[in-house]
């Protein structure tokens, strides 16, 4: 059988702002409790107000690893007022601009899983540079341009262990399926050509890849 979350854990997550539907997110899941056996943590770029993140550290709490998320609290291009995306209960009143940090503390908090998670605060390509330790997934759901994209890639897929997975969130290999891009779609092409990784699933705009060698 197909592993899934408790009821009160699909609830916590159902509950949750954000944007990952459920298909995926209980992709996300299998994969994370999968790999959780490397006994190594499992990382997201883009926890937002934690809705993915729920999933992720009820797995690491399965496996008894730790679940790290990096964001810069800020919102994507597609996020800020004026945009497609923009939520406006995720402006900070005070100053103005978004911070999803309060909303992700109480989302997690509700969940009952803070003490699975190690938020990281900050630019993911600032964090991936200082970083220096082997992780059983990375799973990229950040920003959308090539930049943003390129950089989560790059900054963090060679920490990757042997046998981890490697996720990649909003992949549309048709334009028209999305308008903030194919920038994730490249990063997955990008990542097959390197010849380090074996497509193991998709599940929608969701694809999971297993680091089979090396080189990246
Ligand atoms: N996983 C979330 C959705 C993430 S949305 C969910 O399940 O709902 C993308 C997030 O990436 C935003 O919160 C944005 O602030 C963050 N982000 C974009 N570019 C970033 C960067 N360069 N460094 C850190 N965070 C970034
Ligand atoms: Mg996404």
């Amino acid at each position: 059988m197909v592993a899934a979350p408790k009821p009160e854990i699909l609830a916590a997550f159902q509950a949750a702002k954000g944007f990952m539907p459920l298909d995926e997110g209980l992709a996300l899941y299998e994969a994370a409790l999968e790999t959780g056996a490397l006994g190594l943590p499992l990382l997201e770029v883009g926890t937002y107000c934690g809705r993915s993140t729920i999933l992720l550290a009820d797995a690491a709490r399965e496996a008894g690893v730790s679940a790290l998320t990096v964001d810069h609290h800020r919102g994507s291009e597609e996020q800020q007022p004026g945009w497609e995306y923009h939520d406006p209960e995720t402006v900070d009143p005070e100053l103005g601009v978004m911070d999803t940090l309060p909303t992700f503390r109480r989302t997690l908090y509700r969940a009952g899983l803070e003490e699975h998670v190690v938020a990281l605060v900050g630019r993911s390509p600032q964090l991936a540079k200082i970083w220096n330790s082997p992780l059983g997934l990375v799973f990229i759901d950040g920003g959308h341009t090539d930049e943003h994209a390129t950089a989560d890639y790059e900054g963090w897929a060679p920490h990757l262990a042997e046998n981890g997975l490697l996720l990649i969130h909003d992949v549309f290999p048709n334009p028209e399926d999305e308008f903030t891009g194919q920038a994730p779609y490249r990063v997955y092409l990008r990542a097959l050509a390197s010849g380090a990784f074996t497509e193991i699933s998709a599940t929608d705009s969701l694809r999971v890849l297993r680091r089979t060698s090396a080189g990246i």
